[in-house]
Formats: structure tokens, sequence, C-alpha cells
């Protein structure tokens, strides 16, 4: 697969990261949310997730929509970008927004950040920045007060792995893959390829209003996750604990997986790999396909 060309920075690197605030950015960019985003945005707002989701978001709440008035390249501005003025939620505004132009990715718990191709994102577009005060990666950061949205973020990759292991033991600890069945592995792998609208569709509301709205009024962001992963574990225990026939189970599985697909786009995590890399464990404990 064709990987985007990145540059990797250290908190010593000094960038022009001062910004330009003409909204650049806010233009024709894609902002993924997780939950507890979704949750401080909306209080930004003064209106409930929920609706805040119906208004703003796509892709069933994991992802702004930029469908405001489009700028001199044509580029479509986001729905909270206000002509003008800017970021109408500028004190909530989650952390795609903090970073930016500065990326972060997490592989085998390390943090690494980055930008996009050889040159800074930013000269495409506010080319200005070159004659602001230029900052360390360090710096920038730290005025950017990601921390708790770090945390946040690290805290439902955790909660995507631990949905996943309940779909394992949904499978495994039951006698559905002793029964020989094929058709739940086949279901992960299909839901792992399908756009989130169309699993979001397979999910329901219910489940999707249980991942993406859940109802905790909390400041905190690793209180918050931490909430909302208890949550979502009573309600599966709820709806599931009493499963008894193989497509019981299979159901049970097979949305729980969709949970954890979910989730993982809109933590901008692969799907298709890591239900790849799934798979084949449940295979190695004896699952079919
Ligand atoms: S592209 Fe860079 S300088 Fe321009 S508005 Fe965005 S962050 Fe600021
Ligand atoms: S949320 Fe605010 S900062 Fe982020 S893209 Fe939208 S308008 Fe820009």
């Amino acid at each position: 697969m064709h990987q985007k060309e990145i540059t990797k920075l250290t908190p010593e690197t000094i960038l022009p990261l001062t910004c330009s605030r003409i909204g650049t950015c806010c233009h024709g960019n894609q902002v993924l949310i997780n939950p507890w985003e979704l949750h401080l945005i909306a209080k930004e707002k003064k209106i409930t997730p929920k609706q805040f989701k119906d208004l703003y978001c796509e892709l069933g709440g994991i992802r702004l929509k930029f469908n405001g008035k489009k700028d001199t390249r044509g580029k479509s501005a986001c729905s909270q970008y206000i002509d003008g003025f800017g970021c109408s939620l500028h004190e909530g505004r989650p952390l795609a927004c903090r970073l930016f132009p500065i990326g972060r990715q997490v592989q085998n718990n390390e943090v690494q950040y980055i930008h996009q191709g050889k040159t800074f994102p930013c000269l495409d577009g506010c080319s200005e920045v070159l004659n602001l005060p230029k900052l360390t990666v360090g710096e920038y950061l730290e005025g950017q007060k990601a921390n708790g949205y770090e945390a946040a973020q690290d805290f439902y990759l955790e909660v995507m792995q631990n949905l996943a292991d309940i779909a394992f033991e949904l499978l495994l600890d039951s006698a559905l893959a002793e029964s020989g069945d094929t058709e739940t592995l086949r279901l992960w792998r299909t839901m792992s390829q399908e756009s989130p609208e169309f699993l979001v569709s397979r999910i329901g509301v219910e489940w999707l209003n249980a991942l993406i709205v859940p109802e905790i009024n909390e400041e905190d962001s690793v209180t918050f996750v931490q909430k909302h992963n208890e949550l979502l574990q009573i309600k599966i225990q709820e709806k599931f604990g009493n499963s008894k026939t193989n497509q019981e189970f299979n159901k049970a599985s097979v949305i729980v997986m969709g949970l954890t697909i979910h989730l993982a786009h809109g933590l901008g995590a692969n799907p298709q790999s890591l239900v790849e890399l799934w798979i084949n464990t449940a295979k190695s404990y004896g699952a079919k396909e």
C-alpha cells in the first residue's frame, strides 16, 4: 500500500509554528473526533452531544462536517468555522485542530509526532508563517494544552482493544467457534471493509448512541473514558449476558466487533489491518472462516 510521505519530529525540532490565523486548515480538511471530544464541543456550543452529532457530524458522529462557505481555493469550511472570525469552538476544539500542522501517531505504545510531506504543511496556503516567531514542537504542544486530549485518545485505543477482546470471548468462550461457525469471522472482515455509514446502519441507533454519545457528565478526560468503558461493558453484559444459542453468540460477537470497528474509524486507526490481525489470532485459537 502506498504510504504518504511524513517528516518525523522531536520535541526540540524548531518550526514556524506560530499560526497566521487565516484559517486555511479549517477548509477542505478532515477532523475526526472521539466521544469525549464530542462531549466537550457540544458543551462549548451549549447543546447536547446528540444534537451536535446530528447537526454538525457525519459518518455516525466521528467526523466534523466540512459544509461551510468555500474559500478562494474552492475548499469548503468546517461547519464550526465563522467567516471573518475563525473557530466558533476555539476553547473546546478537538485534538486534531490543536495539533495541526503536527500529527501524532501511536505505534507499539510509542508516540511519534510528525508532519505530512517533506515541506511544512502551513506553507501551502499560509506562507506568511515564515515571518512569524518560530517555536519548538515541545513549546507548541504545551501552548495547545493537548495533554488531556492525548490521554483521552490513547485511552480510547484501550477501549477499542477491550471491545475487540469481548468480541473474541463471545466467539471463542462459547460453543460458537467449536461448532465450526464460519459466519462470524466472515462478518468481522466484511464490516472492516464497509464504509462507516453502512456499518452504522448495521450497528443500529441504540448501540451507536452508547458508543458515540454516552450519558456521562464528566470534565476530566480520563475519568470520562473510564466511565464510558464501564458503561459499554455493562450494556454488553445486559444485552448479551444471557446468550445461549450459537445464533445469539454470533449476533453478539458481530455487534461488538462492529462497535470496535466504528471506534477504530473515529480514532484514525486502520480497521482493515486490525481486523485481519484479530481474525488470524481467532483462527490460531480454533475459530474458522
Ligand atoms: S495552515 Fe497553519 S498557519 Fe495557516 S491557519 Fe492553519 S495552522 Fe494556522
Ligand atoms: S473545529 Fe475549529 S479549528 Fe477545527 S477545523 Fe473546525 S473551525 Fe477549524
